[in-house]
C-alpha cells in the first residue's frame, strides 16, 4: 500500500510502497532521492486512494 512519508532533512514528500505495516512506527530510515542518502523519514500516514487514481 502507498505510505506518504517525509523526509527529516529537506522536508520532501514522497511515496513508498510496502507490503508491510509500517503505521506502528514514527518514522523510517530510507533513501531519499533529493539528499541523494538514506535519511529518517516521517511517516505521514496512508495516501488516499483518490490521490493515486492507477493504484490497482
Ligand atoms: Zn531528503
Amino acid at each position: 500500500m502507498p505510505w506518504k512519508i517525509k523526509c527529516n532533512e529537506c522536508g520532501t514528500i514522497a511515496m513508498l510502497n510496502v507490503s508491510f505495516d509500517i503505521s506502528k512506527q514514527k518514522t523510517i530510515y530510507y533513501y531519499c532521492k533529493v539528499c541523494k542518502k538514506n535519511t529518517f523519514n516521517d511517516i505521514l500516514g496512508y495516501l488516499e486512494l483518490d490521490e493515486e487514481p492507477n493504484s490497482v
